[in-house]
Parts: C-alpha cells; sequence; structure tokens
C-alpha cells in the first residue's frame, strides 16, 4: 500500500538539523515527519499517511488516555558503510506488536503494514540517520486506543497508529560503563496471567516508583523478581538480563526463560543465536537471587550483563538488596559481555556479514 505524503513546511535547516545531530542523546528530538494509520471496525486499516512531526488532537474521553489501551515498539536505523540505511529484525518486531496487540484486546496492525511504515519514515527523514556507526535513529512505532467514552466494559472500537523517530547518540559516551543493581522485593513489575508479556504503556507507568525507590538506594537500574516468591531473577529495567557462566570457550551463557511474565526482547533472542555461533554454551535456565549471589561468591558466576535495543549490551557490576549487596567479578565489563555486544553492532552497522538475513534496507 503506497502512502500517501503531505510534507512538512517547515522542516528543520540543515545547520539546525547538524547541531542536533551532533550530540542527538536518546529520545529527545524527533524527525521532520511522522506516519499515521486509522483503524475502524468499518473500514479496518486506512491508507497510511506520512505526516508533518506535529501534536495530535484528542478528545478528552479518548480512551487511551483513560484506561490505558497503548502498546508500543522500539527498533533502530543504522548507517550502513554503503551509506544505506538498515534496520534490524524488523519483522520480529512487528510480530511482537501483533502480540501486544492481542494482549490489549487491540487491532492488529499487519506485519507488512509495519514494515512499510518504517520505509516511508525512512525514506524522507533520511538525513536524520546519523553517519557515525555508534549512533542511530531509534524508530518509536505505537498505538493508541482512539474511541470517545468512558464506557469500560468494552475495548474501544477505533485506533490509530504512530510512527515517530528520534536520532540516538552512543549510549555509552567515554566507554562501557557497568550499572550497579537494585533487587525489588517491595515492587512486582508483572504477575502471571498479566500483562508483562506485552510491550504496553501500563507496565512502564507501574515501573517508575520501583526505579524511584532504586535510584534512592544509590543504585542505577531495578531488577524486577517473579511475583509470587520475589526469588526467581526476572528482568532490569527495560531489559532483559543474561548470566555468565566460567570463562573462555567453555563458558556458559544463561538467560531467564521466558515464562509469561517477561518481555521477550529481541537482543535476547538474538544474542542466544550469536553466543552460539561464536562456541559458547547459551541456554535459557531459572536463577534464583540466591544462586546469583553464591555463583558470584564461588567464582562460578563470572560476568552479568543486560541486554535491550537502546544499550545494546549494558554490563552490571554490581547488586544491592534488602539483605545487602555483592560485586560481580572486579565490577567492570566482563570479556564476553564485550565479545558479544560488538559482535551484535558488527552486525547491526554493516561490519559483520549478516548470516541470518536480520538486516532490512530501509533506503
Ligand atoms: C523492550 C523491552 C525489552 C527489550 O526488548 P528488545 O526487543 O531487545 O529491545 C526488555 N524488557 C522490557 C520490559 C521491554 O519493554
Amino acid at each position: 500500500m503506497a502512502f500517501s505524503v503531505v510534507r512538512s513546511t517547515n522542516p528543520r535547516s540543515d545547520a539546525d538539523r547538524a547541531a542536533i545531530l551532533e550530540a542527538p542523546g536518546f529520545g529527545k528530538h524527533f524527525t521532520d515527519h511522522m506516519v499515521r494509520i486509522d483503524w475502524t471496525e468499518t473500514d479496518a486499516w486506512s491508507q497510511g499517511q506520512v505526516l508533518p512531526y506535529g501534536p495530535l488532537s484528542l478528545d478528552p474521553a479518548t480512551a487511551a488516555l483513560h484506561y490505558g489501551q497503548e502498546i508500543f515498539e522500539g527498533l533502530k536505523a543504522y548507517r550502513q558503510p554503503d551509506g544505506s540505511i538498515a534496520t534490524f529484525r524488523p519483522d520480529a518486531n512487528a510480530a511482537r506488536f501483533q502480540r501486544s496487540a492481542r494482549r490489549l484486546a487491540m487491532a492488529e496492525l499487519p506485519a507488512q503494514l509495519f514494515v512499510e511504515s518504517l520505509q516511508a519514515l525512512a525514506e524522507i527523514d533520511q538525513e536524520w540517520v546519523p553517519n557515525d556507526p555508534a549512533e542511530s535513529l531509534y524508530f518509536r512505532p505505537f498505538m493508541i486506543a482512539t474511541e470517545v467514552g468512558l464506557g469500560v466494559n468494552n475495548p474501544s472500537r477505533s485506533y490509530t497508529y504512530l510512527l515517530i523517530a528520534s536520532p540516538a547518540g552512543a549510549y555509552f559516551t567515554g566507554g562501557v560503563r557497568p550499572v550497579k543493581v537494585w533487587l525489588s522485593t517491595e515492587y512486582t513489575r508483572a504477575a502471571p496471567g498479566g500483562t508483562g508479556e506485552a510491550k504496553c504503556a501500563g507496565n512502564y507507568a507501574a515501573a517508575f516508583l520501583a526505579q524511584a525507590a532504586a535510584t534512592a538506594q544509590g543504585c542505577d537500574q531495578v531488577v524486577w523478581l517473579d511475583a509470587a516468591e520475589h526469588r526467581w531473577v526476572e528482568e532490569m529495567g527495560g531489559m532483559n538480563l543474561y548470566f555468565v557462566y566460567g570463562s573462555g570457550p567453555s563458558a556458559r551463557v544463561v538467560t531467564p526463560a521466558l515464562t509469561g511474565t517477561l518481555l521477550s526482547g529481541i537482543t535476547r533472542d538474538s544474542l542466544l543465536v550469536l553466543a552460539g555461533e561464536l562456541g559458547y554454551t547459551a541456554e535459557e535456565g531459572k536463577i534464583s537471587t540466591d544462586d546469583w549471589r553464591e555463583g558470584v561468591r564461588s567464582g562460578a558466576i563470572t560476568e552479568v550483563f543486560a541486554c535491550g535495543t537502546a544499550a545494546v549490551i549494558t554490563p552490571v557490576g554490581a547488586v544491592d538488596s534488602a539483605n545487602g549487596g555483592w560485586t560481580i567479578g572486579d565490577g567492570t565489563p566482563g570479556p564476553i559481555s564485550m565479545q558479544l555486544r560488538e559482535h551484535l553492532l558488527a552486525i547491526q552497522t554493516g561490519r559483520a556479514e549478516d548470516t541470518h538475513d536480520w538486516m532490512l534496507k530501509l533506503v
């Protein structure tokens, strides 16, 4: 389906854009355009529109504002060595967006439309993709319930899909910095049967207070434990976790299994594949906070890292909790964490062969 295009009459000047790309930060600046596709019960998906980036006009009784029917995605486009622009596993994001929609009783955007929306925005705003391979253009696809009214008993009968994009600077400036994490036994991110597996706004709203508590404890991030026992490790903030057992070629990397309360990260899934290819044993498992503490004490666990689209891989250097804390190794980034990070980034930026057909050229 071809997208209609209304060009911005007021795009940023080359000089303004260059100043932004000099130090883009994360999620602070947005490109000149956005994509919009509407859904209604009678007409299904409307023609996609590329529009000037700008405010939405919403009735104050719009469903999304009251009952949180909102889902989102996050993925990046990287400038390739030949100057083209490519993104990483957009089909996986499209599929997850559909699963999130299903869980929130929303309309499912066809995967092809999802990918075409990325192509349409990348095409018109291609100047916004940084040239530095440590930087990227972050896409934020999202969908809101737009029916007007306060009835609580039924899902909305109309939805609006939107896609915006924001240049993203290097996540770590001045070297990769390990984080210190707080084990949260007071708050829960997700419970069995809940929405933990969906990428929905409400999960984040429910997490901010725990994140603030972690910050108050002098930590960078919160680690979520299972809801029933507060014992089994699930995730870190908005990222998945990996534990490295042993070292060298015989190392084993383990990530908590997807129980229905974890968000199924595309970075997590990709690293299971890549770690195996690099010769490590890569598997899903079950790790308790006691296993973590004892494994680090005995030396069995040598590295811990978190992974997600925004930071790719972030080493975890230290842990704190209501029952005390510990340091992982010497608290600095471990060699396997860094090797995996480099390898995945090399694929994403076109410096390593893409043997899995993970990269999709957008422009
Ligand atoms: C998005 C997200 C992740 C990471 O997923 P990626 O696809 O790797 O970016 C992990 N946990 C939560 C809670 C998330 O929302």
